[in-house]
Order: structure tokens, then sequence, then C-alpha cells
């Protein structure tokens, strides 16, 4: 069932199933409780109206029930407060219980998906998904603790669960940061496999990363900051390490730090998260000398910073004060004349002569900042690279992951930029995929069966997918086309192109192309998408500088050279060697993206939808028209109708048959004929009722999932 929405063991009618199994429920099975606390599954809901949706999802919020289903789907509302519910216990409690035992959580979600993959042999994902602040690393991180901490253990192996676990605060520090709409806002995407061998042990992890946010390096918005390891390391930092680094135990100080003026975040303690960094990074065996040349590095970005220019006689760059330079040079080991001439010289090669070409003082700027940029962006690759290699599982035996799947939410600021434009790409593609793997191909399964079926309409954002990323004729495209012609090229043209090119798509405008009061509510520099999840406007300013991400190839040179070892290995590809020019960052974005679909859709899916309750980051705060908003454009609403006309499970019958034949003395010990009359007797046997099941060309379908307890349940005991 590749690519297909899990759909195993799904909560289904707790009413039928407690009478099926007796009063196993806790108090959000009786009937009070039912109208105190809300219904734990949408699919049990009376009214499938978007208001009795949200009448639940709030009832249950107040009662601190941040979880509900649809199916063996997992919503999960962000309630900005610590919950007493992912401790140890909770975790053994969920371990192996069957779905709708007890009320949802996301430990039961990452169970099911755990016991699945055993049962059956194969592959699986979860998907998170919501907008920015909605929850989806906290839900991530709670769903590799409970593999960590609950699958079965040999002794042995504990070494790579610990590494696993603290990979996380690693990541965080290098690659979140406090944004307007998360203090601890994702600024890069992550891919996790876990790894588990037929035991059912977590013995080994791979993480992809996908395109960390590097202008923040450089520059923060206001009420942003830097990514946060910047701030612990000077907060944190101990006496002799900042010392040795040359830095004042001061944020104020570095001028990378400071742009978004708010350097002191009361929800972050910077000086306590040193502290776990630290520990993590020797638990995943850095050695010395990495740890060295990191912190190294880190130090150097901030010394960056401070390298100042002044314009000398002749209108050129030249550099403002030595001190902060020396210290660059001796983090990194390059000789600080050398470091000067790349900041302040271009190279031109012209005919057989090299020629230098001294800069102003804006492009000296701008030579290091992109230096900062692309040390800091190399640099966090290597990391992730190097936590991979501690949790690689040497051992070639036969192993079925689950792959977990967070990356930066969708997110909509007073000014979007180019990074934004990346982000809401990405979650267009996540949302193309769920739809696909849920709405379109149950639909069409259905169809492709010859299941009777009342098709659910919903909106497919596949228009917008395509407005962004097809070839020859998308955002993309016409960018990338902007960036490499020669000549006169700037963020206007580009402006210009897409307005030729996208003018009358529905769900693209821009300030020339808008009528009058849409006008007013843009700028003339802007652009805007109708994005499935709400409008955004686009500003193209530096659209081109950060697609090309152009590093002056004497830089990466002189980089190849120096002493600091991550620095030389992060430059020592052959890139630099190569005069093509490499592919731009919105194309590799995209193709890295579509490398993932391929990944995802070769295994089968589950989802946890996060919602956020309030923009304010209120605790116990559920704001209505917020919540709606993305009930909506998550198609929760669709989703819920697909569920609740369809089927919980299906399986080929050979398959069904191969599994439940002790069931049956006419399918035991041997079926001779064809399986869905196989399937039929045994059902028959069973005591199946009609409405409970279908037969489809080649599948069995079971429309409720108690159905197939009770068949499980028979199983086990026989
Ligand atoms: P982004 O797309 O910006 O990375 P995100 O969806 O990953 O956003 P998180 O960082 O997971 O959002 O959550 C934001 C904040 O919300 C957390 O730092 C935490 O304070 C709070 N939060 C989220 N989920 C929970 C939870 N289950 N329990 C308690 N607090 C939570
Ligand atoms: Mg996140």
């Amino acid at each position: 069932m590749h690519g297909k929405m899990a759909t195993m063991t799904p909560l289904c009618d707790w009413l039928q199933t407690r009478k099926a199994r007796g009063n196993k429920l806790d108090m959000e099975g009786s009937l009070t409780a039912r109208d105190r606390v809300g219904i734990q599954d949408f699919v049990l809901l009376d009214a499938a109206s978007e208001t009795a949706f949200l009448e639940n999802l709030k009832k249950r919020f107040s009662e601190d029930l941040i979880y509900t289903y649809i199916g063996t789907l997992l919503v999960s509302v962000n309630p900005y407060k610590e919950l007493d519910i992912y401790t140890k216990k909770q975790m053994d409690v969920y371990m192996g219980v069957n779905f709708f035992e007890l009320p949802p959580h996301i430990y039961a979600l990452a169970d099911n998906a755990y016991h699945t993959m055993m049962m059956e042999m194969n592959n699986h994902f979860i998907l998170i998904s919501g907008e920015s602040g909605a929850g989806k690393t906290e839900a991530s991180k709670k769903i590799l603790q409970f593999y960590a901490i609950s699958c079965p253990t040999t002794s042995l192996l504990h070494s790579v669960r610990d590494r696993m676990l603290v990979s996380n605060p690693v990541l965080e520090a290098f690659g979140n940061a406090k944004t307007l709409k998360n203090d601890n806002s994702s600024r890069f995407g992550k891919y996790m496999d876990i790894q588990f061998d037929t035991e059912g042990e977590a013995v080994g992890g791979h993480i992809l990363s996908y395109l960390l946010e590097k202008s923040r390096v450089v520059h923060q918005n206001h009420g942003e900051r830097n990514f946060h390891i910047f701030y612990q390391l000077v907060e944190g930092g101990e006496e002799d390490l900042l010392l040795s680094l040359g830095l004042e135990r001061n944020c104020k100080h570095y001028s990378y730090l400071i742009q978004g003026e708010c350097a002191n975040v009361s929800s972050i303690n910077d000086k306590n998260d040193w502290k776990t960094v630290r520990k993590a990074l020797s638990v995943i065996e850095f050695t010395e000398s990495d740890l060295e040349s990191l912190f190294g590095i880190i130090a150097c970005v901030l010394h960056l910073g401070n390298v100042h220019f002044d314009t000398d006689t002749r209108g050129y760059a030249t550099l403002y004060s030595n001190v902060e330079l020396r210290w660059v040079s001796k983090l990194l080991g390059i000789h600080v004349k050398v470091l000067l001439e790349v900041l302040t010289f271009r190279k031109i090669e012209a005919k057989s002569e090299e020629v230098l070409s001294p800069f102003t003082v804006d492009h000296a700027i701008y030579a290091r900042d992109a230096l900062a940029k692309a040390i800091y962006g190399r640099t966090f690759t290597w990391l992730v690279n190097k936590i991979n290699e501690s949790l690689a599982n040497q051992d070639s035996t036969r192993k079925t992951v689950i792959g977990l799947l967070d990356i930066y939410g969708f997110e909509v600021f007073y000014v979007n930029s180019f990074e934004q434009f990346c982000i809401n790409y990405c979650n267009e593609k996540l949302q193309q995929l769920f739809i696909q793997l849920t709405l379109k191909s149950e639909q069409e399964e259905y169809e492709a069966e010859g299941i009777e079926w009342e098709p659910v309409q919903f909106f497919n954002n596949k228009i917008i997918c395509d407005l962004v990323e097809e070839k020859h004729r998308g955002i993309i495209s016409v960018l990338d086309e902007e960036c490499l012609r020669p000549g006169d090229a700037t963020d206007l043209t580009f402006l210009e192109k897409l307005e030729q090119k996208m003018g009358g798509h529905p769900h693209f405008i821009t300030h020339r192309l808008a009528d009058q009061k849409t006008r007013k509510t843009m700028e003339r520099g802007d652009f805007r998408l109708l994005h499935y999840a709400g409008e955004v406007t686009y500003c193209v300013v530096g659209f081109i500088d950060k697609n090309n991400d152009l590093l002056y190839r004497n830089i990466k040179d002189v980089m190849r050279q120096a002493k600091n070892a991550i620095v030389r290995h992060c430059f020592a590809s052959t890139e630099s060697d190569s005069r093509r020019r490499p592919e731009t960052v919105a194309t590799q974005f995209k193709t890295s993206l579509v490398k993932l679909t391929e990944i995802l859709m070769a295994k089968e899916a589950w989802y946890v939808r996060c919602l956020k309750s309030n923009d304010s980051k209120q605790p116990g705060r559920f704001d209505d028209a917020l919540v709606r908003h993305q009930v909506k454009y998550l198609g929760l609403m669709e989703h819920l109708r697909v569920r609740r006309a369809g089927f919980a499970y299906r399986r080929k019958y050979e398959l069904f048959l191969q599994r439940y034949k002790p069931l049956c003395p006419d399918t035991w010990p041997h079926w001779r004929g064809v399986p869905s009359e196989g399937v039929e007797k045994l059902v028959k046997h069973l005591g199946y009722q009609p409405d409970e099941y279908k037969m489809g060309r080649t599948k069995i379908f079971i429309r409720y999932a108690r159905t197939l307890f009770a068949t499980e349940d028979a199983f086990e005991i026989c």
C-alpha cells in the first residue's frame, strides 16, 4: 500500500467498542463526560459542520485535552503550557495498546505506526504540519522520545538512542531562532528516519536537512533574533572559552546579534541551553578538536559582523579597525592580509592575467556578509553530517524505518521575502502531498476497486504548486532566468517578467495588476500569492541576490586553505574548481523537495495536524477565528467527510486471507480457490454484517475499525 494513508488500526465508534470490550475506557468514554470533554474522534461527531467541529475542539482544549482524532489523523492544538501528559508512565500506558482504548495522544499515533510497521515489516512516515508556532517541532520531539525510551532495548544500543535524543537540542541551537511567530522557530526543514531492527529496537537514524535560512546570520527583523547558538555561547560560554575566542559576555557588543533589538527573551534561558548543548555535543562524541573548530566558527561569525569599513580617498573600502579581523584570522587560521584582500578586492580574470578590482564600502559589506552566511550555512550541513555519522547503524541486516517530517511552518509577516517564499512553497508541497495521499487517492481507490462512493469536493492546491514550480513557466523558472541573464537583471526586472508571464493567474497579483482597492494594500515592488493557507505579499527586494547566493571565487579559494578544520572541510568540495554555475537556491530547494516527496511516497503515511490556538502565545486562549481559519485551509473538514463516508481498513485479498485464515475451517490450513472467495467465506464465518464490509476488485474494504479489532482479538485468542 505505497503512499497511502495508513489505516491499520484506527479509532472507531467508542460506544460499540466499549460494548465489545467491556468497560476499558477511561472517563472520556462515559456519556456525561462526553458532554464535558467533547468527542475524541471527529468521525463520531453527530453533525459534521465546521461549527460543531470547532466547538468540540474548543471544549476539549478548555479541559487541556489538546488531541483529537479524525480516524487515524491526529489533530493537536498548541496549549502554550506544560501538560503532565508526556511522562514515562504515560508512554508505558500507550505502548502496545490499541489506538481507541485510551484518550487520543501523540504517543498513541506513534505506537500505532510502530506496531503496524512491526506487523507488516514495512516503512512509514509521520507528517507533522501546521503553521509557524503550531507545535510541530514539539510533536516531533515527543514522538522521538517515545521511540527512544519505550521501544524494547538491549543495553548495547543505549548510546544510539541517547544520541538520537540529543541531536535535537544541537540542531535546534544551530537551526532555530526567535521569530515574531515563535520563540523557537525552526529555520530549516528536517526529515529524520528512525531505523528499527526486526526486534523493534530503535537502532539508528538518519537526518536530511532542508534549506537553512542563512540570511538570518547577518540580518534579523525587528523583534527577531539570530540563531540561538550565538546567544548561548555569549551568555553561557565558560570564561576561559570566551577568552580564547576573544568574545565579551555581552550580546549587545555584536552587531549580528542586535538588529532585532531583542537579544533577551523571557521564555529562553540561553545560559542553561548552552549547558544542554555542550552535554549533547559530548554525547554525540564530538572530539575536542571538533569542538574547538566549531566554537571558533561561531565566534568568528560574530567577529566578522563587527568588521567595519571606511571609505578611502579614492572611494574604496578600507578597514575601520583591524582588531576584529585579527580574531577572524586567528579563529579561521587564515592570514589577516589574505582575509583583508578577499574582503576588499575582487579577483577578475582578464585573458591570461588576474586583476584585483577594489570594492566600495557597500561591496565590502556584501562580501563580508556573504562570507559569514556561507561559513555558517556550510557548518550547519557539516553538523548534520556529523550527527548522521554518530546515528549510523553499521549492521546490514534488514531494517524498517519510521520517518519524521518537521519542517518550518507556513508564515506571513508584515514584510515577506525570498525566505518566506521558499518556506510557504514548501508548505504548499506538503499540503499537496497530503491531498494526494488522502483525499485524492482514497477516492481514486474506491473508484478503481468499483466501490460505490459519493465524491467529496476539496480544494486542490496543485494550481499553486504549479504556479511556483512549473518547468519553464513557474515563478522559480522566471526567477532563475533573471538570475542567469547577463547584464542588467534586477529585482524589478524580475517582477516585470512575472507580470508578463503570470498576469491573469487566479492566485497571482502585483501592485500594477491589482484593482484600486487591492493596490492600496500593496507596494510597488510587491507580488502577492493566494496560498492555500491565505494571501501573502512578497517584497521582491533581494530575490535575485538570495537566489544566486554567490560567493566570490577568491573567497572560496582562501577558505579552502583555512587551518580551522571544519571550514577547510566545508569549502573543500570540487565545486569551486568547476566553472559551471551552481544551481540557484530555489532550484536546489525545489529538487530537494521533489526527492523528499519520492521518499515519502514510498512509505505509509500518518498525519499530525498542529493548530495554533492564539497568536499571542498565551496559555489557555482559544481564538475561534484563528483556529477556524486553520481548520479550513488544512482541509480538515474534507478529510473528515472522506473518513466518515469511507472505510477504515482495506487489504488485498491475499494478505487478508494469509493473516486470518486460521479463523475459519474452510480456509485453514490452505485455501486453494480464488482469494476473494476465500475471504468471503472467512468473513461470513466470522459473522461480518453486510454494512461492515465491501468486496472490491482486489481488496476487501472494512468500514469500521471495531470489526477489524474483533477479528484481531479472535486471531490472538486462536
Ligand atoms: P515553526 O514552524 O516556527 O518551527 P512549530 O510548529 O515547530 O513552529 P513549536 O516550536 O513546536 O512550533 O511550538 C512553539 C511553542 O509552542 C513551543 O516552544 C512551546 O512553547 C509551545 N508548544 C507547542 N506544542 C506544545 C505542547 N504539546 N505542549 C506544551 N507547549 C507546546
Ligand atoms: Mg518547528
